[in-house]
């Protein structure tokens, strides 16, 4: 028999727009016995899990519950159970997630019209609302926050228009949920997608979504489709229209969320326990409060960064506060830094995808690899890391910029 080393992964300090860092709580949940899924002690946990999830998703929506599956099955789930064959579906892109729900949604059957904005930038408003009101699309898809770029795009005023020409409107939060405002209420959005695995602070595997009763509407309509195509024993008539995928059905799935806990797949045991915790961790802290941390040690990060002479990529005003994009000086090899970073430091940042690749690092400052200790080493690593690599700079300039945003003095330690 061959032997296999036991498992020990390397202490990490991860940097990244995700996976990030867990906190110990949600590890140890995942450690619990195994309940079977309709054991009323499970059910209850499943329950208080959609009851948080509507406080993270700031909503009075009755649907609120993870797909089993990362981030991107919450947003394939979305997708296909709201795009019919045909339905025109508008995307504004301005990074690589914006060309992930093109696809998905071409996928579907959707007549996609895109709007792309040049990457390091986000749409004015104005320019989505004329849009929606020249194409009248049955869907607007867009992504909140742009890990690729580090943007944010803002969404205030998107959802009343979309109401105005009868369109659903869907926003990919994977990225900034737990760590940013997604007021979906407020902002009349129809179907939200978050992440597991950004700001909430829990391993990949889950993808919690929340939608209203104008996508479940939707939802309902498709699913009498269904079931008389089940009936009729799925006649090829091509006026009926089901939803195509069976285990991202959400109306399947809502009917296993719901009271009636009508069996689809098994729910994800282990992975529930850790949603829960983690999102115990992020209502003992406050949303409020929390939001506030990650823009403290963004703050901090960019403070030193900039003391050390780099130059922060993008336009500032639509900064995403969970991503800092820095451009890689001239003359040095990005992937030779992030090499030494992981294996000298054990830090890990980000380079990134497409017409960016090579040319900047991605700073995650997420959950709880979001930290005053997490932003002073990785500033103090990188100083050292790119003195290594011949870059001329003021040793110690970025470290005590950051030392000063979290008003560090000697006489406080605190
Ligand atoms: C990470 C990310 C995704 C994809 O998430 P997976 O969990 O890898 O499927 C989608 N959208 C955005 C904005 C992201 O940052």
């Amino acid at each position: 028999m061959k032997a296999y080393r036991d498992l020990s992964p390397s202490p990490r300090t991860i940097m990244t727009p995700g996976p990030v860092e867990v906190d110990p709580r949600v590890l140890r949940a995942m450690s619990f016995p195994i309940l079977g899924q309709f054991d009323p002690e499970f059910t209850a946990l499943m329950n208080e899990t959609m009851g948080m999830l509507r406080q993270l998703f700031m909503t009075g929506n009755e649907w609120a519950f993870p797909v089993d599956g990362t981030s991107r099955s919450g947003i394939e789930a979305v997708l296909a159970s709201l795009i019919e064959p045909g339905d025109k579906v508008l995307v504004p892109i301005y990074g690589r997630f914006g060309h992930l729900l093109t696809e998905i949604a071409k996928r579907c059957g959707a007549e996609v019209v895109t709007l792309e904005k040049e990457w390091g930038f986000v749409f004015d408003i104005e320019e989505i609302v004329s849009a929606i009101k020249q194409h009248r699309p049955k869907l607007v898809a867009i992504v909140h926050g742009e890990t690729s770029t580090g943007r944010m795009q803002p969404l205030e005023g998107i959802g009343q228009v979309c109401r105005e020409v009868d369109a659903l409107f869907v926003v990919d939060a994977v990225a900034t949920i737990g760590g940013v405002e997604v007021a979906t209420d407020r902002l009349l959005i129809d179907a939200v997608i978050g992440g597991t695995q950004k700001c909430l602070s829990v391993p990949a595997g889950m993808a919690p979504i929340t939608y209203n009763k104008r996508a479940e509407s939707k939802l309902q309509g498709r699913k009498k489709i269904e079931r008389g195509l089940m009936l009729d024993g799925g006649e090829d008539d091509p006026l009926l229209r089901p939803i195509q995928s069976n285990y991202l059905d959400l109306s399947q799935l809502q009917d296993y969320w719901s009271p009636d806990r009508l069996n689809h797949h098994t729910e994800a045991t282990s992975m529930l326990y850790a949603l829960r915790e983690g999102l115990r961790l992020v209502l003992e802290e406050g949303l409020e409060a929390r939001f506030a941390r990650h823009r403290a040690n963004e703050v901090a990060l960019i403070a030193g960064v900039e003391a050390m002479g780099l130059r922060l990529y993008g336009d500032p005003a639509c900064k995403m506060p969970v991503v800092t994009c820095i451009e890689i000086p001239e003359g040095i090899d990005g992937e030779s830094v992030r090499s030494m970073l992981l294996d000298h430091f054990g830090i890990e940042i980000a380079s990134s995808f497409g017409p960016l690749k090579g040319k900047i690092w991605r700073i995650g400052t997420m959950g709880y690899s979001c930290s005053k200790r997490n932003v002073l080493l990785t500033l103090g690593a990188l100083e050292a890391v790119l003195l290594r690599h011949g870059h001329k700079l003021d040793a110690g300039l970025g470290l005590q910029a950051a030392m000063d945003a979290y008003g560090m003095n000697a006489a406080v330690h605190s």
